[in-house]
């Protein structure tokens, strides 16, 4: 099914404590917070317009839904309730920090409507949750992820790729974790510095050192491709545009077109494969790979023709309306050995 939300950002209020790389009004352009007749307006201005709000959830994003108080939280659930239903939206997505589950919020979340819960996992290595002061630990998310899953709701997992303290290593472990607690969705957001938070500072100081683009590009691109693979849904790979994160970046990760890149990736690894095992490591290798994947094959801005070209190899892709496989090796010419 289709995702798609009416995002209500309900920022950073409810947080015992600040994370180290969190700058809540960057990350959602906002610092207001919506009260129950906001959710309403937000939703009847929705409803209308969209076409098929049953494809559609409301969505409280932004900080830690669970850890608001109560009587907050339930004003905005009651308000989106009466949104849910026949012939309205799908149901109600929030995002939470997985120390504010437990049975008792859950059976409540349950009571108004709530369809999916996603946790801000950030990353499942005590270290890196330690050094970046999330305030739990990863058998807290493991423990969270579990009971969201027994009370049937949809369960998703946020993690941060490349925090402080982390490493390729970290970030691998951290994929095959995730893996074996089958979420039914992940994000995944490669880190940016926000200008204001504990964590610039520590770039700034030396403390901290980015590891390069290119590795994280990778790492995340093997994360993206092992998810999907699995049958999880990957819902966002890198940050949303946005001029706020633009404005406020110190250092990090960003690219408008982060998930692109990835996918080219994906399929820079399957041409090597192929060209590997067909031993070919000069010229003209014609591969047909699906219509639909015909972009994610030429890579971002046709990365992998240039790629390939560089080493001596001229990749030329025919899109396939048939072709059910990812790719397939066709013709070489002139390959030399
Ligand atoms: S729990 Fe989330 S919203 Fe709250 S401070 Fe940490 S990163 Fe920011």
């Amino acid at each position: 099914m289709a995702h798609s939300n009416i995002s209500i950002f309900v920022t950073h209020v409810g947080c015992p404590h600040l994370c180290a790389f969190c700058n809540q009004r960057t990350i959602t352009g906002t610092a207001d917070l919506p009260r129950g007749g906001d959710v309403r307006r937000i939703c009847a201005e929705q409803l209308g317009r969209i076409k098929e709000p049953g494809e559609t959830e409301i969505a409280f994003f932004g900080g830690s839904f669970t850890a608001v108080e109560r009587s907050y939280m339930t004003e905005l659930l009651e308000a989106a309730a009466e949104f849910v239903g026949e012939g309205m939206f799908r149901g109600i997505r929030l995002s939470t920090r997985p120390d504010y589950i437990d049975r008792e919020v859950l059976t409540l979340l349950k009571s108004y409507g709530v369809t999916a819960i996603e946790l801000g996992a950030q990353s499942l290595d005590d270290k890196v949750l330690e050094a970046n002061e999330r305030g739990h630990s990863a058998q807290d998310i493991l423990d969270a992820a579990e009971l969201i899953k027994e009370y049937g709701f949809e369960l998703g997992l946020q993690l941060m790729v490349g925090l402080y303290k982390s490493s390729r290593e970290t970030e691998l472990a951290n994929l095959e974790k995730v893996l074996a607690v089958r979420p039914d969705t992940v994000r995944i957001y490669p880190v940016v510095v926000l200008g204001g938070t504990k964590l610039a500072k520590l770039y700034q100081s030396g403390e901290y050192k980015l590891m390069p683009m290119d590795e994280v590009t990778d790492i995340c691109a093997v994360m993206l491709e092992r998810f999907e693979e699995a049958g999880i849904k990957v819902l966002k790979c890198g940050l949303h545009a946005s001029e706020f994160v633009e404005r406020d970046m110190v250092a990090g990760y960003y690219h408008p077109a982060f998930r692109e890149i990835c996918e080219g990736l994906i399929y820079r690894r399957a041409f090597e494969q192929e060209l590997e095992s067909a031993g070919i490591e000069k010229g003209i290798a014609e591969f047909l790979v699906p219509s639909r994947q015909l972009s994610k094959a030429l890579g971002q801005k046709k990365s992998n023709v240039r790629f390939f070209s560089e080493k001596g190899i001229t990749l030329k892709i025919t899109p396939s309306d048939e072709l059910e496989e990812k790719l397939r090796l066709i013709k070489i010419t002139d390959a030399g050995r």
